[in-house]
């Protein structure tokens, strides 16, 4: 079993395999996208496989896949492959925008993949033309289709964002009616690569609770999972559940089971500090496994106890400005 010098265990990894992306969500990078990393700035498959290999060996038990748009990535069913054979690995799941997705669900299940956090801020085309700068919408909704064709446990992610699409919220709730899916709303984040200013948190967990219950007073608290990031929530008569992320006020950090890896290879022990080592760097100097081990138990025994912590020791002063796509959400 992998715990930090919180006590805390560490099971679950992020690995964003790409910073590339076929939309431009406005909260997360510029119109113009970003500085894309080179191929050979990127981690390989191998390198990939080689890392998840030996974290699920010291007690990584869940690894999900994202981005950048992880469909993006050229051959990535050969990497959902490999990672698919790793014994000791409970849980591989996927977080996508469904742009590129439908095609592929069949083929992720037959891995056993079965669960895919689906992001969608909007169900009006026009919105999610302004939002995320592309007119995907109808291809959004197919993967949606699919994924509830092929029983997937789907997970429906919104960003809340100040006059963009607060008017979204009661309709994404009332999709819960007649889909058993679940609808988390997220709290946006600075991590938008400086596409815009970030004004500051307007819509944290309690507004969006309360603008919920207002609409849906019958709403009731579910007991949340352990590790749960999200306030999990259900509509009597409704088929799916609603659940709000406070990621910004960071309500959850106490429990955090995760660490992230980016594009890049950088292991990131929380989403808030800027990188704690670079694994990609480690293997192409030559580490073997065993060295490997060493160095990642000593960098997951010095986390940070909360995202406020990570924050403040970051290297880099000014702020947040990388885009999520360079992390991963
Ligand atoms: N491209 C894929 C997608 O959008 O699902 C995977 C990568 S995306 C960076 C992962 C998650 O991060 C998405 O659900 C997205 O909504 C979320 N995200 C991106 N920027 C964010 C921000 N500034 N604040 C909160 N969540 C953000
Ligand atoms: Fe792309 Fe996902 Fe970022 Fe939107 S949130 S720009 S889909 S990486």
């Amino acid at each position: 079993m992998l715990t930090d010098n919180h006590g805390r265990r560490v099971n679950y990894l992020r690995l964003a395999v790409t910073d590339r992306c076929n939309l431009r969500c406005f909260y997360c990078m510029p119109e113009d996208g970003l500085h894309w990393l080179s191929r050979a700035e990127l981690m390989s498959y191998e390198e990939m496989l080689r890392g998840c290999a030996l974290l699920v060996k010291m007690g990584i038990e869940k690894i999900r896949i994202t981005g950048g748009e992880p469909f993006v990535r050229k051959d990535i069913m050969k990497l959902l492959t490999g990672l698919s054979k790793l014994k000791g690995l409970k849980e591989l799941s996927m977080t996508t925008n469904g742009v590129l997705t439908a095609p592929y669900v069949a083929e992720m299940k037959a891995l056993g993949i079965n669960s895919v956090n689906l992001s969608l801020d909007t169900l009006d085309a026009d919105r999610f033309f302004t939002i995320t700068r592309r007119d995907e919408f109808k291809n959004v909704m197919a993967t949606l289709d699919e994924l509830l064709k092929h029983n997937f446990t789907v997970k429906i992610n919104a960003v809340v964002m100040d006059g963009k699409n607060t008017k979204d919220i009661l309709p994404l709730v009332q999709l819960t009616k007649d889909l058993p899916v679940s609808v988390r709303f997220i709290e946006e984040m600075p991590f938008n690569g400086d596409g815009h200013i970030y004004q500051g948190l307007q819509w944290d967990y309690i507004r969006i609770l309360d603008e919920i219950t207002a609409h849906f007073p019958a709403i009731q608290k579910l007991e949340d999972p352990a590790y749960s990031t999200s306030y999990n929530y259900h509509i009597p008569g409704h088929k799916g559940n609603v659940g709000i992320i406070a990621a910004y006020s960071r309500t959850f950090c106490g429990s955090c089971n995760r660490i992230r890896i980016t594009p890049q290879g950088t292991l990131k022990n929380c989403l808030y500090d800027d990188g704690v080592l670079n694994i990609k760097d480690l293997m192409r100097s030559g580490i073997n496994d065993e060295q490997l081990e060493q160095t990642l138990l000593h960098a997951i025994n010095q986390r940070a106890k909360d995202g406020r912590e990570a924050e403040q020791l970051r290297v880099e002063k000014t702020g947040v400005h990388e885009s999520m796509a360079t992390i991963g959400g």
